[in-house]
């Protein structure tokens, strides 16, 4: 490992001075499991290394008129016990829990997640059912992006020389609603996803379906077909769940690689979808989630 400068700014001012001192020769670290770990196999080889952990202002989850605000340095651990996301946002709440083991939860953020961009993270597919944005910063203004166009491949988001994330802000629906994040793995705990589907349900003036994936593409999507299939049919029986299934598998493009081969992939998007979408339905259908 290549030796680095270490800042520990307590403003963001703080760090976009850095940040504009060492311009790409820079890196920002939240909890650093993901960043830690590449500097030690030189992955990476910044000449600065900024640790936003002491700033203030990028720390907590705030409850705004309907919608809710995520500030970067939250851990995986504080978003999955926060009232708001387990009863509003049950799908992104099951996939923090499906991330890593309690100890890697307590420092991994939900914000770092996004900005690995890797297609085995657990937060992308939930955030991007639910519609999250993506708030970034530079030294002179800010901008917000979906989190579907800012991850734009493997490793590689829309973030540019100078931005920081300083957090994503995600829509609460009024009404009830159900979902469902089922991740298939080698193991119980601090295992990467083989595959995973995400399937939220929104009721609205009638049933809204939003499905997306884990691992099985080199970029987020979402699976647009599924949810015109099931928005459209009214009801869900088990001839529309194996239509839906079909097209799940048409909608990816899974890799081969050491966790898991393409084929086996495929086969688990085929099934989890199926039991993805039937977990919503007899949610919804059964005691719901209320608001
Ligand atoms: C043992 C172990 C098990 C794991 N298991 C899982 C798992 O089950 N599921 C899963 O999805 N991941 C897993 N991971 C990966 C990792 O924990 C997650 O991706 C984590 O959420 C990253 O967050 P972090 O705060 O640690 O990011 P960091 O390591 O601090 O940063 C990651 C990347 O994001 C950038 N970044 C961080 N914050 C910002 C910001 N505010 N603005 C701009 N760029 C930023 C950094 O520069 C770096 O490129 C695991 C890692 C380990 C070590």
């Amino acid at each position: 490992m290549r030796s680095f400068v270490l800042e520990r700014p307590e403003s963001l001012s703080g760090a976009f001075d850095l940040l504009n001192e060492y311009r790409e020769k820079a890196l920002v670290k939240s909890g650093g499991t993901d960043l830690i770990v590449w500097l030690h196999k030189s992955l990476v080889s910044p000449d600065c290394v900024i640790d936003l952990s002491r700033i203030d202002q990028l720390k907590g989850i705030a409850v705004l008129p309907e919608q809710l605000e995520i500030r970067a340095l939250t851990t995986v651990s504080e978003l999955a016990s926060h009232p708001v996301v387990r009863e509003k946002l049950p799908a992104l709440a099951q996939a923090c829990l499906a991330h890593s083991d309690p100890l890697i939860r307590n420092r991994a953020t939900v914000v770092g997640n996004v900005c690995s961009a890797v297609p085995s993270g657990d937060m992308i597919a939930p955030l991007v059912c639910y519609d999250a944005v993506v708030e970034i910063a530079n030294a002179s203004g800010s901008r917000s992006l979906k989190v579907i166009d800012f991850i734009t491949g493997p490793k590689r988001t829309a973030l540019s020389t100078g931005e920081i994330v300083t957090g994503l802000k995600i829509p609460l629906n009024e009404g009830r609603s159900s979902g469902s994040y089922l991740k298939a793995g080698r193991r119980e705990a601090l295992d990467i996803a083989q595959a995973a589907v995400c399937c939220v349900a929104l009721e609205k003036v009638s049933t809204e379906f939003r499905i997306s994936f884990c691992a099985v593409s080199p970029r987020p999507i979402r699976a647009r077909e599924v949810e015109k299939l099931l928005n459209d049919s009214g009801r869900v029986d088990d001839r529309i769940l194996e239509l839906a299934a079909d097209l799940a598998a048409g909608a990816v493009d899974p890799i081969t690689d050491v966790r898991a081969s393409r084929e086996y992939r495929l086969a688990m998007i085929r099934e989890l979808t199926k039991r993805a979408i039937a977990g919503c339905v007899a949610e919804l259908e059964g005691a719901g989630r209320s608001e």
